[in-house]
C-alpha cells in the first residue's frame, strides 16, 4: 500500500512555502548503519519537513514533530541506540554520531526530541531493571511509546538554590514525588518520563514516572526562541506516588556522576551543534557558486567545520585532541558565526520566517544554554566580553 506524504518545498530563496505532496517509497528501508543511502533519503524528507515546524497552528501552537517521528521509526533510528540483545541495531558512538550528525542537519527539532528520548532509552538499558526492560523496549524501539527525560535539576538548572525542586520520600510501596521537573521535552506527548530527584538524606533517584499516575502534572509547553515544536514543559509533581517497580537507579549520592548518570555537556551537544553548522555552510556553499566574494569565507568556514569535525570523531573514538569541554566551546563558537554568516549571505531575505538561515539563527542560540556546564558558560561570556577566560 502505497503511503503518501503531504510536505512543503522551500526554495531557499523564497520565503513562502508551495505545497507539493511526495510519496515515501521508502518508508520500510531500516537504516542498519550510518552509510546507508537510506539515511541521506530519510534526512532529505526530514529538511522538507523542518519547514512546516516554524508555523503556529490555528490554536496558536507549533506542532509536534509526529509525522517526522513517525518517520524515524519507520526507517529504524529508534532501533540505534539499543543493544541487538534487545533487538536493536547497538550502533556504537560513532556510528551514532554520524547518525546525529546527518539527522542534525536536516531538522534540529526532532534530532533534538530524538535525544531526550535516547537519553531515557540509553538509562533504562543500563538500569538492569527487567520489569521495566520488558515493559517499554519493544515500544521504545517500535516508536510506538515516547519517554523522555526530566533531569536538568539534577545537573545544569535551578542547581544554585538551597532547596532542590523535586524531592522524593521512600515509601512502603516506592517514593513520593513532590515538586516539579523544570524543563521536559515533550512532556505533554510522553507516555512516560524518566526523572531525577532528591530524598531529605541528599540522596538522589532515578526513576520512570507513567505520565498518567495521580499528581503528575504537565504545564502548557513554552513558546521558546527556537524549537517551541519540542513541546517542551515544567512538568509538576503533587504526592505523586510512583511504585518502586519503576526505579532505574539510586537512592544514591550525586547520581549525575555515576556511571548511569547523565552526563552534562557532552559529546551529543556538540555534535549537534556540528550538524546545524554544517546545514548553515552548505547553504553558503552553494550561494558561492555564483558569487565569488563568498567563496573565502565559506573555504575558512568550511575547513574550520571539517577539522570540529574530526576532533568530535576523534574524540569519540578514544582519541582525545581536546577535552570535551573545550570542544563544546569551540563547537558553540562556530555554530554561532556559521549560522549568523548564513544569515548575512541570505541578507533580508533570510530574515523572513520561513527562510531556514533565520531559523538556524535562532537554533543555534539554543547551544548557549542546552545542558550546558558552568566552566563552558563562564568561558562562553569571557569569550563574549573579550577577555581572557581563566
Ligand atoms: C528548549 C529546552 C529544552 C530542554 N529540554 C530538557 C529536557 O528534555 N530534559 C532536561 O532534563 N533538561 C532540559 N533542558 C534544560 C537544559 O539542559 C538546562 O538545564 C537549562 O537550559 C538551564 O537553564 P535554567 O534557566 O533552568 O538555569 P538556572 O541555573 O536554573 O537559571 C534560572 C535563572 O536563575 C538565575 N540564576 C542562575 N544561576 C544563578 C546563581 N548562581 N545565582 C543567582 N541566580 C542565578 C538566572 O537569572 C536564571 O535566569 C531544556 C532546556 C531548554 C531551554
Amino acid at each position: 500500500m502505497a503511503i503518501f506524504l503531504i510536505v512543503k518545498y522551500v526554495n531557499p530563496t523564497m520565503a513562502k512555502p508551495k505545497l507539493t505532496i511526495m510519496p515515501d517509497k521508502a518508508q520500510h528501508v531500516e537504516i542498519t548503519s550510518p552509510n546507508d543511502l537510506a539515511l541521506n533519503k530519510l534526512c532529505e524528507l526530514l529538511r522538507v519537513l523542518a519547514n512546516d515546524l516554524e508555523f503556529p497552528t490555528a490554536d496558536g501552537e507549533y506542532p509536534w514533530p509526529q509525522p517526522q517521528l513517525d518517520l524515524c521509526a519507520q526507517y529504524g533510528v529508534f532501533k540505534w541506540f539499543f543493544e541487538e540483545q534487545y533487538g536493536g541495531f547497538g550502533w556504537s558512538e560513532h556510528d551514532l554520531t554520524l547518525g546525529y550528525l546527518a539527522l542534525s542537519a536536516a531538522c534540529q527539532t526532532t534530532t533534538f526530541i530524538i535525544t531526550q528520548r535516547a537519553g531515557a532509552c540509553r538509562h533504562i538499558a543500563l538500569s538492569g531493571n527487567d520489569y521495566v526492560q520488558n515493559e517499554l523496549i519493544p515500544d521504545l524501539l517500535s516508536g510506538s511509546h515516547f519517554s523522555t527525560v526530566g533531569i536538568s535539576h539534577l545537573t545544569t538548572s535551578h542547581r544554585h538554590l538551597a532547596q532542590p525542586v523535586l524531592r522524593a520520600e521512600e515509601t512502603e510501596k516506592g517514593f513520593v514525588l513532590n515538586g516539579f521537573s523544570p524543563w521536559v521535552t515533550g512532556a505533554v506527548q510522553a507516555d512516560t518520563i524518566m526523572v531525577g530527584a532528591q530524598l531529605e538524606d541528599g540522596r538522589q533517584i532515578l526513576t520512570v514516572v507513567p505520565t498518567n499516575i495521580p499528581g503528575v502534572k504537565t504545564e502548557t509547553p513554552a513558546h521558546l526562541v527556537a524549537f517551541s515544536s519540542s513541546h517542551t514543559s515544567r512538568v509538576n509533581f503533587e504526592e505523586a506516588e510512583v511504585d518502586g517497580k519503576w526505579l532505574l537507579a539510586g537512592p544514591i549520592e550525586n547520581m549525575m556522576a555515576q556511571g548511569t548518570g547523565a552526563r552534562t555537556g557532552g559529546r551529543q551537544t556538540s555534535t549537534l551543534a556540528i550538524g546545524l553548522a554544517g546545514a548553515a555552510i552548505d547553504f553558503i556553499t552553494a550561494e558561492s557558486e555564483n558569487r565569488p566574494n563568498i567563496i573565502p569565507p565559506v573555504t575558512a568556514l568550511g575547513n574550520e567545520w571539517s577539522e570540529l569535525r574530526g576532533v568530535l570523531l576523534a574524540s569519540v573514538a578514544g582519541k582525545e585532541t581536546c577535552g570535551i569541554e573545550e570542544l563544546r566551546q569551540r563547537c558553540n563558537n562556530l555554530v554561532l558565526r556559521a549560522t549568523q554568516a548564513s544569515l548575512s549571505v541570505a541578507k533580508g531575505t533570510g530574515f523572513v520566517t520561513g527562510h531556514p538561515a533565520g531559523r538556524w539563527c535562532c537554533e543555534a542560540l539554543f547551544f548557549m544554554v542546552w545542558s550546558c556546564p558552568q566552566s563552558v558558560m563562564n568561558a562562553q561570556l569571557c569569550q563574549l566580553a573579550r577577555i581572557p577566560s581563566e
